[in-house]
């Protein structure tokens, strides 16, 4: 008997707003493998802001067109290989896709410890959000104890892991999030110091900004670009460090010009503002695996996961992240992890 295939695809690239419009359910064979080629079972799918930038066009991986299964990096079982190395059972990570089945070369896969549990782990505090904020802060920007760090989309996955490093490194640590609650739960939750409202209209963020840190920042690793990094930039302290990491503020709508006086505020500040993909440092994967993985053993670093049930789940999960409905990282459970 033949098996299916449950499949999300892009039925039409956003001009604007991302919607669950934009794409639509279907059912197909199960591929098979050529040579050269595994047949993976989707377990864990993860969500990222840059799933909507990657609709966008061309950026460091190629762009999504409508048609295709809906992009995404998963972790998988190797269910059936036909590539040297990979035998089924193993767990390997891959840009699969929304959908429960996929063939992928094996040059393509990544193998990981399969027999790590919570298999979540190896995408949030181990996967790419854990060495995106591990390396963005130590050896992008760098920090050191009683500096200021300012980190902006705070109570996300990157941002999260990123201010708790900052504490763990003695810096004081201050996010930027959406609304008073969300900015509570940083603070309580996650140890922040301080946690700004960028959404408050009635207390501007760059007035937020100088009261609590009227000596300025240090350190800045950006999340969002936009008015939140235009801000940031004004609150530097002469010789300080921006690590640029995303800009998920110009994702999901037509981008806005800004911020403006860049040149001037480097040169009058003496900044260094630097941009980095996570995988620039995978020769110091081993370096940021280790410490995260004793940090939050020793209780240092609360991992904060938020797992949606069920492939059906990851068109509103994407639309519900870019809207800042996620605390930590968002992933999709597919099926359960292997016994
Ligand atoms: P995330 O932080 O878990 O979720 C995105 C968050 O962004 C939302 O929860 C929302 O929180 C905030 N947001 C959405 N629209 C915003 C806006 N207009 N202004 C300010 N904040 C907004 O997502 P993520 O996947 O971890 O991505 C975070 C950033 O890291 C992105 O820029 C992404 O591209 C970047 N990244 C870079 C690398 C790299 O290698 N350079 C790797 C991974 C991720 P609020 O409720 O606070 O608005």
């Amino acid at each position: 008997m033949t098996r299916t295939n449950k499949r999300i695809l892009i039925e039409d690239l956003p001009r604007g707003h991302l919607s669950t419009d934009h794409f639509r359910m279907d059912e197909a064979p199960v591929p098979e493998p050529a040579d050269g080629q595994v047949l993976l079972r989707t377990i864990l799918l993860s969500q990222d802001a840059a799933n909507r930038a990657w609709m966008q066009g061309a950026t460091y991986r190629d762009a999504i067109e409508s048609g295709q299964v809906m992009a995404s990096g998963a972790i998988s079982e190797v269910v059936e290989s036909r590539a040297d190395g990979l035998t089924a059972g193993d767990i390997v990570w891959a840009d699969s896709g929304w959908q429960e089945y996929a063939v992928v070369s094996g040059r393509e896969v990544q193998r990981l410890p399969g027999e790590h549990r919570p298999l979540s782990h190896l995408i949030s505090l181990l996967g790419v959000a854990g060495k995106t904020a591990y390396h963005g802060l130590l050896n992008v920007a760098g920090i050191h104890a009683g500096e200021t760090l300012l980190v902006s989309a705070a109570a996300g996955s990157v941002g999260s892991l990123v201010g708790q490093i900052g504490r763990i490194k003695g810096a004081r640590v201050i996010g930027i999030a959406g609304g008073p609650e969300k900015c509570r739960w940083v603070e309580e939750t996650l140890g922040f110091d301080a946690c700004l409202d960028y959404k408050d209209t009635d207390n501007p963020l760059p007035k937020q900004l100088s009261a609590a840190a009227p000596e300025g920042i240090d350190v800045y690793f950006d999340n969002t670009g936009g008015d939140i990094l235009q801000a940031a930039l004004f609150a530097m302290k002469n010789r300080g460090r921006i690590a640029c990491c995303g800009a998920v503020s110009m994702y999901d709508d037509k981008p806005r010009p800004g911020p403006f006086g860049v040149p001037g505020l480097l040169v009058v500040k003496r900044l260094r503002m630097e941009g980095f993909i996570v995988m620039d440092f995978a020769d110091r994967d081993a370096d940021a695996e280790h410490d995260l993985a004793m940090w939050a053993r020793d209780g240092h670093l609360t991992v904060v996961e938020d797992i949606l049930d069920g492939l059906e789940a990851a068109p509103a999960g994407l639309v519900g992240l870019l809207n800042g409905e996620n605390r930590g990282k968002r992933m999709v459970r597919v099926a359960p992890d292997p016994a």
